[in-house]
Formats: C-alpha cells, sequence, structure tokens
C-alpha cells in the first residue's frame, strides 16, 4: 500500500523553511515476525523537532538524519500486525514520525480506547510527564511558595502553573500575547501574568512577585530569564525544561551570571523526559486526579492534514499556536 510521508533534506541554520522538507510517496513494508503497523491518526509538533534538526550529537537523541522520515510523538491504530502484544485495532502512542503509516517501535505503548485523544496528547503523554518531572522532581515546590513560569500558555507551562496551583502555590506566568495572559488569570487561576512583549517587564515582575521567587520552571529563554533570574529567593530552585526563544539562533543568548547561585545558593538543574519514563505511572496517576478533580484544563490546536506540519509547525516559534499543536490526519 502506498502511503504519504515528509522527509527532511536539510538542516536549518534559523527558522524553519518549507524547503528544509520534501514530500514523498512510500511503500508499507511486508512485516517480520514481532513487527506491526501503525496508521497514525494524530501526529504532535513539537518545539523540540528544531532541536532534532541541528547537527549535535551530543544531544540526548541523536538527531534526525538527512533524508529520513522526519521524527515526531503520535498516536494510532495498528492496521496489520505479526505481533502477539500489539494485536490488529489496539490505539498506540509513541515514536511515529511525519508520515500516514509507520512501523510500531520498541516504545510504543498500548493505550485504551476510551482515553480522548486530545486529552492524552495535551495532557497524560509528553506535556503532562514534563511538567510532572520538572515541578515534583526538579522543582520539589511548598505550598506558599512563588513559582514563575515562562511558556506559560503553552502546553507544557500551563500545565506547570495549574499544578503549582493545586499544590498551593503563588503563580505567576510570563506569555506573549494579552489574550494568552487573560487566559491565564481568567480561566486557569493563575495569580498573575506579564506579556513578554510589554513594557516595564522588571517593574511587573516586582509588582506580581512581591515575596520573591522560589521556583522558576524555564521553558523559553530571552529577556525574562535575566529579570527572573535576579528575583530569586535564597535556597530557589530553577528547572531549566526548554529554551524556545534559543533554538532558531546560531549562537544561543549569553545565560545570568553565576553570582547568585553561589550568594543565594540556588540551585539550576536541567532534565529531558527520556531520562525519567519510569515515572510516567506516577504522572499519569497524579495528572488524572488533578483532571478528575477539575484543576487541570488543556487546549488543543488542531491542524488538519499531514501538509499543514510544514508551515504549521512555525506556529509554536511565532506564538500563534493556542494550546497543544496537533496533526489530526
Ligand atoms: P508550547 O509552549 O505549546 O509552544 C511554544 C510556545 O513558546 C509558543 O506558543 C510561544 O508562546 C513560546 N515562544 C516561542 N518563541 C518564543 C520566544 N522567542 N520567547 C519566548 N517564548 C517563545 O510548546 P511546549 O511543547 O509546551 O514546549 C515548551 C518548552 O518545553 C519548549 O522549550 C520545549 O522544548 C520544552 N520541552 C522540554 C521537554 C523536556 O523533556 N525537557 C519536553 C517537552 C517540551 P508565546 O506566545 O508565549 O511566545
Amino acid at each position: 500500500m502506498q502511503y504519504n510521508a515528509i522527509t527532511f533534506v536539510k538542516r536549518p541554520t534559523a527558522e524553519i523553511t518549507p524547503d528544509i522538507f520534501e514530500r514523498v510517496t512510500l511503500q508499507t513494508p511486508e512485516l517480520k515476525d514481532d513487527e506491526f503497523l501503525v496508521k497514525q491518526t494524530h501526529m504532535s509538533l513539537d518545539p523540540a523537532m528544531r532541536t532534532w534538526m541541528m547537527d549535535n550529537e551530543e544531544s540526548y537523541i541523536p538527531p534526525v538524519a538527512i533524508g529520513e522520515v522526519m521524527r515526531a510523538y503520535g498516536v494510532g491504530e495498528v492496521v496489520e500486525s505479526k505481533n502477539p502484544a500489539f494485536p490488529v485495532g489496539a490505539r498506540v502512542v509513541g515514536i511515529t514520525g511525519w508520515a500516514e503509516y509507520v512501523l510500531g517501535g520498541a516504545d510504543m505503548q498500548i493505550v485504551p480506547q476510551d482515553v480522548p485523544v486530545e486529552a492524552l496528547l495535551c495532557a497524560l503523554h509528553v506535556p503532562g510527564l514534563t511538567a510532572y518531572v520538572g515541578l515534583f522532581e526538579v522543582l520539589r515546590p511548598k505550598a506558599g511558595e512563588t513559582l514563575v513560569v515562562s511558556g506559560a500558555a503553552g502546553s507544557v507551562g500551563s500545565l506547570v502553573g495549574q499544578m503549582a496551583k493545586a499544590e498551593g502555590l503563588r503563580v505567576v506566568g510570563v506569555a506573549g500575547s494579552d489574550e494568552k495572559c487573560r487566559w491565564l488569570v481568567d480561566e486557569l487561576g493563575f495569580d498573575a501574568a506579564i506579556n513578554y512583549r510589554s513594557a516595564n517587564l522588571a517593574e511587573q515582575l516586582a509588582e506580581a512577585t512581591p515575596n520573591g521567587i522560589d521556583c522558576y520552571f524555564e521553558n523559553t529563554g530571552g529577556p525574562i530569564q535575566q529579570l527572573v533570574y535576579s528575583r530569586m529567593n535564597r535556597f530557589g530552585r530553577i528547572c531549566v525544561c526548554g529554551m524556545i526563544s534559543d533554538y532558531n539562533r546560531e549562537t544561543p543568548l549569553p545565560g545570568p551570571n553565576w553570582m547568585d547561585i553561589n550568594l543565594k545558593a540556588l540551585r539550576v538543574e536541567g532534565f529531558v523526559i527520556v531520562d525519567h519514563y519510569d515515572k510516567a505511572p506516577k504522572a499519569v496517576e497524579t495528572i488524572t486526579g488533578y483532571l478528575q478533580k477539575g484543576q487541570l484544563k488543556y487546549r488543543a490546536h488542531v491542524l488538519e492534514g499531514l501538509d499543514s506540519a510544514i508551515d504549521g509547525i512555525n506556529l509554536l516559534f511565532n506564538g500563534e499556536n493556542q494550546g497543544k499543536l496537533l496533526v489530526k490526519f
């Protein structure tokens, strides 16, 4: 059977442009023992894709090779199988690719049919595990503390802020538009939100964090980073989850001076979820609890069709995505 896929043909040096991809028609393979074929129904578009395009062999995952089908996470249905653990009709989630059909991989997991696909991709799978690990394993917040999260209206950031609210923290979000800031305060219950594109950022941050900042969940980098850093309290924690403002730059911006880490005894810690898959069951249980209590909302921004990914991925970088960016096939 023939199917459509998109391969990666050129490494970008700045923004993602359509010429780095090529549309191709491929043939589904004859299955060998233990293999299964998945028809993808929903694909996740993630900022990490830009880092997978970099020629960086030292990253947590090998770069996508030139000529390879572009890597993605996704959900699909098993349509052919020579693997009894993945029977025809099962719904799976895991690493797929920019393609209508993919061979099942070792990381794939079966997901019950009654879990809504948006709940899975927006809250329970990658964004949820990321928010859970960054918040509870790295920041280890205490009720009454103040947490600031950048990229706050995005899929990870919005979960982090709501989970921190549920744990009794004062939560301040940083996002790129007044509309997103209103959504954070009015709909998600953040205590305050700051538009990083507005004037007087330092004053706004000081007003929103009268007791200083104990926990910073960093999703973006950019100018807000220096301002947050200088308001950190003694024994504060900084979780470096993502630096999207640097992904399109050939040379990342310089970070803050280390003096505060020393004098305020700060802990600054990066993480990537591939090192934390063992926490997934606990994360799913915790997030399911928040969802059941109505403490966690999410929104999906759904594009239609494989080709929409080529331009659509840039919505993540210009901030026009309104929630978790997905492609529906
Ligand atoms: P997302 O927040 O849903 O979408 C990306 C958002 O980033 C955009 O909507 C935009 O929002 C913001 N942004 C883009 N360029 C920016 C810039 N120059 N400065 C400030 N903000 C900018 O994406 P996500 O999937 O939740 O990912 C958020 C971050 O977490 C990313 O850095 C990603 O790489 C990271 N991440 C890390 C892990 C891990 O394992 N460590 C796992 C998943 C995600 P505004 O309108 O607010 O600008």
